[in-house]
């Protein structure tokens, strides 16, 4: 008898045993649908064998294999093996986690065809086709010359008519030599960059290129994925911000005409998605584009890893499967031999900390690639001796009054959306409160209501304070709505642009915005870190800080690493063309050794004082951290299930520090309290064998209607 071991979307640390008739050895990471309970749902088969502990009774059959794609390649399963083992995760909810879910459903799957080709009736039909069927004439022209890609076709009637008639049938995409169409010539640190990188093919090697905003770090990743095309080798291309593929997959499409460039992001389409990642495993697909979900796809012959922005935060899946996919982007390069580069202006310390050890090889790109264009020139304006109104100071207000005569534009950064972060009674001192989080409910006047950041909850704005019957209720503080409305009472003839994830949530909203800036249609753009991130924005020469002091006093030993690089960011948005660029940054604290760093645009410096300071204080990466959570109705409860867990925990901690159970920061979320346990250990090794031998008692602990998860390298606490 047949036996599928089967791995399930189950929080259960194990696999399931099926018996099939219809199986074989080559059927390994095939799906197939087996009944589970009282449903029929999709697994994945990780080993075909022939026999199992199952008692014979107890043994169900697997109800069919789904055969309609190839199965997942080896060197696929074993990664999801790889992060199964190193996040404490089940192997079953690590697969589908990172299935596309177009390849969770049962149904099976088929795709349009990629291309189209002439048959010989059509070449016959080329003679005899009479002469008003200009349209079909046209098309079958097209396909004499030789395959045609589906999305190049055009109108799908005439094509349909074609295949109908037998002129034409499906066929796979045609396979173009991929070729980088120059621009510039690269600056001198490019050229060190890409020879570096380009060596490194066909082995692994971990690169940080460090390069500064506007450096061109982009055309050195154009240059490498070129050499590893060449290679006949695929290319992966990570990137923070579903806002930023369209236009990066625009532009790879441009300078790699005829290639094929499939984006992966949460955005797309089921059979879309589906369509893309079965291209990277075909090899149809010669580069992989997308946000953290695209380290899962799967290759052929994957010969270049590059993650941009490897610092953002956004790399960390915080639910389910709590991956770092610029973690994982180093393990596959290292599987597949590969070399893989990590790009930042303010690389994450982690990989700081790497390059200084030696294990990364740093790369630095330390001036603008454009000629003429060079580092805004920052200056900290202080707001105790030059007291903002409106938020705004009046250096800031002379800077703006400037471009706004020169017709160049100001970008202003205020990293609160909304119109004022709470809502406060002057009589009685009570505040607007979220009633499912330990959070304020921010203002929005726009639409009349108080919105929750973290849980999105909408309240109406109460007429009364609720606590006292006072009907003056006042916003206080400012989010960007508010300046907005400032803004425009002062500079009324500016335009103004307000970009934040309320005005862009509309599709499509982004996408013209971004056309009003560059189009020159906005004088003043006031927004949050959406801003802040990778674009280029030629007419802005001056960019505002406000409010930037609030993140210098948060708890998180993070927060510094996190501020530096934004305000860094946010900054490398001023002169990035030919003309100068200025930063103000409104502060209390000149004299903040983060505020002079940024000043004189030493990440070095900081990073190297950050990273001392970790050291001292015992945080990442000095030490390695993971944490167990646990979120329920009562903290009481939260609490109490991790007490009974540390109860649990091995008696051999050689090397791990285990702390108390304490609430977590954001203490309660949609209605649920929150309290974490949090180790240390300065080896990975033993911090791993403890959480290996420690989850495994913690499936056995009833937890009820208690949810709990284990997060290795976290980035919240
Ligand atoms: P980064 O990602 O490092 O901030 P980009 O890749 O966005 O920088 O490049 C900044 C600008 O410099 C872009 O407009 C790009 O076209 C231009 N650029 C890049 N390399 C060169 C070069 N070698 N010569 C001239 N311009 C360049
Ligand atoms: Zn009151
Ligand atoms: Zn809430």
């Amino acid at each position: 008898m047949t036996i599928l071991r089967i791995a399930l979307d189950v929080p259960l640390p194990r696999l399931f045993d099926y018996a099939c008739a219809d199986a074989a050895p080559t059927d390994v990471g095939r799906r197939v649908i087996v009944p589970f309970g009282t449903r029929a749902v999709v697994g994945v088969i990780v080993e075909v064998r022939g026999a199992t502990d199952v008692p014979a009774g107890k043994l169900r059959e697997a109800a069919a294999v789904v055969r309609d794609v190839p199965p997942l390649p080896r060197d696929w399963l074993e990664l999801a093996r790889f992060t199964a083992d190193y996040y404490h995760r089940p192997l079953g909810e690590v697969i589908h986690a990172a299935l596309p879910p177009r390849l969770r459903r049962t149904r099976p799957l088929t795709l349009p065809p990629e291309a189209f080709a002439i048959t010989d009736a059509g070449r016959a039909a080329l003679d005899t086709l009479p002469a008003r069927s200009r349209a079909r004439r046209a098309l079958l022209e097209r396909l004499a010359a030789g395959p045609l890609r589906a999305a190049a076709v055009g109108p799908g009637a005439t094509l349909r008519g074609l295949v109908q008639n037998g002129l034409a049938v499906p066929c796979a995409a045609p396979d173009s030599p991929p070729t980088l169409v120059l621009e510039d010539p690269l600056t001198a640190p490019q050229e060190t960059a890409v020879a570096a990188i380009v060596g490194a093919l066909g082995r692994y090697e971990a690169f940080l290129l460090l390069g500064i905003t506007g450096s061109g770090k982009t055309e050195v990743y154009l240059h490498c994925i070129a050499a590893a095309l060449a290679r006949g080798t695929q290319a992966l291309v990570l990137v923070p911000e579903i806002n930023l593929t369209p236009q990066l997959a625009g532009q790879f499409g441009r300078r790699f005409p005829g290639t094929r460039v499939v984006t992966l992001t949460s955005a797309a389409a089921e059979n879309e998605r589906a369509a893309g990642w079965l291209a990277a495993q075909s090899g149809a697909a010669h580069i992989v584009l997308g946000t953290r979900l695209a380290v899962f796809a799967p290759f052929t012959r994957l010969g270049l890893v590059v993650v941009d922005e490897e610092h953002d935060a956004s790399f960390k899946q915080q639910e389910g499967v709590r991956y770092s996919a610029r973690d994982l982007a180093v393990y596959r390069a290292h599987a597949a031999g590969a070399p893989v580069v990590l790009g930042s202006a303010t690389p994450s310390l982690e990989s700081f900390a790497h390059a200084q050890s030696g294990r990364y090889r740093q790369l630095t790109l330390p001036e603008r690639a454009r000629a003429g264009s060079r580092l805004p020139d920052v200056r900290l304006v202080d707001i105790r001796t030059d007291a903002p109104v409106d938020g705004v100071s009046s250096a800031l207000a002379a800077a703006i009054d400037a471009r706004l005569e020169r017709g160049e534009q100001a970008l202003l950064f205020l990293n609160r959306r909304g119109y004022a972060p709470v809502l406060v009674c002057n009589a009685c001192g009570w505040t607007g409160g979220c009633a499912r989080c330990a959070a304020h409910l921010v203002l929005h006047t726009a639409d009349r209501r108080l919105r929750c950041h973290h849980c999105g909850d909408v309240q109406p704005i109460p007429r009364h304070c609720p606590s006292c019957g006072n009907v003056d209720l006042v916003p206080f503080g400012r989010g960007t709505q508010r300046l907005a409305e400032a803004i425009e009472s002062r500079f009324p003839r500016a335009r103004l642009l307000r970009i934040d994830s309320d005005s862009t949530r509309a599709k499509g909203r982004w996408e013209s915005m971004r056309r009003a800036i560059e189009s020159g249609d906005a004088d003043i753009l006031l927004g949050t870190q959406i801003l802040a991130k990778g674009h280029d924005f030629p007419r802005v020469t001056l960019v505002g800080v406000l409010g930037a002091d609030a993140s210098l006093v948060a708890a998180d030993y993070r927060a510094p690493e996190r501020l530096f690089a934004q305000l860094y960011q946010v900054a490398g948005r001023a002169g990035r063309a030919d003309l100068p660029g200025e930063v103000f940054l409104q502060t209390r604290y000149p004299q903040h050794p983060l505020y002079q760093a940024l000043m004189r645009h030493d990440f070095a410096g900081f990073a190297a004082a950050q990273l001392e300071e970790r050291r001292s204080a015992g945080f990442p990466p000095a030490v390695h951290e993971a944490v167990l959570r646990a979120e329920s109705e009562e903290m009481r409860d939260a609490i109490g299930f991790l007490a009974r867990a540390l109860a649990q925990a091995p008696a051999e901690r050689a090397g791990v520090t285990v702390y108390d159970p304490v609430p977590m920061t954001l203490a309660k979320l949609a209605g649920k309290a929150r309290a974490h346990v949090l180790l240390q250990s300065p080896s990975r090794p033993a911090l791993h064998a403890f959480l290996r031998t420690w989850v495994e008692s913690l499936y056995a602990l009833k937890p009820g209607a208690l949810r709990w998860h284990l997060d290795v390298d976290p980035i919240e606490f």
